[in-house]
């Protein structure tokens, strides 16, 4: 899709996994884009991901899957499960889905490798949004107005281009989540595993370099929440466990352990406004009991670039409407079942315990496979 000679220009807003996957997908097709990021630099961000066969097909199609891989531990997401005890509920099945487990900066990094520096712009906070693709833009503490054919706004759950252009905030899930990566070999080695407690999950996850990811999901009465202390208070919960969940928790560098509500929002009855378009959370952030999340965003990425790629530039709307329409059937069933999932994990009852560990003994490894797979047999379309 192109005016002529010119490239067609892109404004995409935040540079997370979701604005920098569609960047460089866009870039694939032949369009010019903006990356504007608040932060001022791009540092080390977040813990440890999950992706699963859907997201890494994807990146396939943009070339980096190879890049990816080599950056991260092929493992099994929710594969081995455990008691708190450390009793063994069950272990891999050749037939479960293989994940990639990586960490976040790292596939960060593989994305922005493959982006000239002059197309990303930090200490870039859009204030406020138009449909017809203007945006207020403070830069450097300076405001400026920008625009483009196409605004992709790839800012997050807490979105200000949704908040502004559509409505919807986030809504708070009860749950919280502490997340960590311990340094490298500090704790090794170390099995994948999931270990269901009463309303309470601990998974742990190895990294390259002899690291790991762990997290903890937890009830939480109100939002926003802090303690003093963050990891004092996840060894509060679950110092009790099984080995090594104490001493994961107790080797991260306290600054370094996050924090976080689980949220997601309402489902919209679009993900475009004329010249402006949603992307990974903003459109439909969910929890992350699929670990599908920035799985989704990529594949955002990849199907609107293949959409604006089947047009001709008169035709934005045309392939905007075809991005919307695929992308909101594919993932907000997604995010109502993730929703549920909240639900079910999070119920402290000992029956809803022993329905989980049950199902875990019980359930034969193909319907595992079926259920686990439910989401990530997805093929990305060719760019
Ligand atoms: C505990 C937890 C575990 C998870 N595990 C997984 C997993 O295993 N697998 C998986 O696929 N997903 C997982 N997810 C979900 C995943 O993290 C998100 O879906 C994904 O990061 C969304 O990417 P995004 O680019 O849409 O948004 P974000 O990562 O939130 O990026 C938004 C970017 O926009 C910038 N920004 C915001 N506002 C502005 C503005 N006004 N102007 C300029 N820039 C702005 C922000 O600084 C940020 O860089 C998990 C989420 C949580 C909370």
């Amino acid at each position: 899709m192109s005016t002529g000679t010119a490239p067609s220009t892109a404004i995409i807003v935040g540079a997370g996994i979701g604005g920098l996957t569609a960047a460089v997908a866009l870039r694939r097709i032949g369009w010019s884009v903006t990356v504007l990021e608040r932060a001022p630099i791009i540092a080390e961000v977040g813990a440890g991901l999950t992706l699963w066969p859907n997201a890494i097909r994807a990146l396939g199609v943009l070339g980096l899957a190879e890049a990816v891989e080599a950056r991260a531990v092929p493992t099994v997401s929710r594969g081995n499960l455990r008691t708190p005890s450390g009793r063994w509920l069950r272990h891999n099945h050749p037939d479960d889905v293989g994940v990639l487990a990586v960490h976040r900066a790292e596939l960060h990094d593989v994305l922005r490798r493959a982006l000239p520096e002059s197309a990303l712009h930090t200490d870039a906070e859009v204030v406020s949004i138009a449909p017809d693709g203007k945006v207020m833009c403070r830069c450097a503490g300076e405001e400026s107005e920008l625009s483009a054919d196409l605004v992709i706004a790839a800012d997050g759950v807490n979105s200000v281009c949704r908040r502004t252009l559509w409505s919807g905030n986030p809504v708070f899930q009860g749950r919280s989540v502490w997340r960590g990566v311990t340094p490298s070999g500090s704790v090794w080695p170390v099995r994948e595993c999931l270990t269901l407690g009463h309303g309470q999950q601990v998974g742990l996850l190895p990294l390259p370099d002899e690291r790991v990811y762990w997290f903890v999901t937890l009830n939480a009465d109100e939002p926003n929440k802090e303690y003093a202390d963050e990891p004092g208070e996840v060894l509060r919960r679950v110092g009790g466990w099984h080995d090594p969940i104490p001493a994961l928790i107790q080797a991260t560098p306290p600054d370094h352990v996050l924090h976080n509500d689980i949220v997601d929002i309402d489902p919209l009855d679009t993900f475009v406004k004329d010249r402006v378009v949603l992307l990974g959370d903003s459109a439909h952030a969910m929890s992350p009991d699929l670990g599908q999340g920035a799985c989704q965003a990529i594949e955002d990425a990849v199907v609107l670039a293949a959409a604006l790629n089947s047009f001709t530039a008169d035709d934005l709307p045309a392939a905007l409407a075809q991005y919307d329409a695929e992308r909101r059937a594919r993932v907000q069933p997604m995010a109502a079942e993730a929703r549920e999932s909240v639900k079910r994990n999070s119920n402290p009852s000992r029956v809803a315990h022993l329905g989980l560990a049950i199902a875990a003994r019980l359930i034969p490894p193909a319907a595992w496979r079926k259920a686990t797979a439910r989401w990530s047999d997805w093929n990305p379309p060719k760019l």
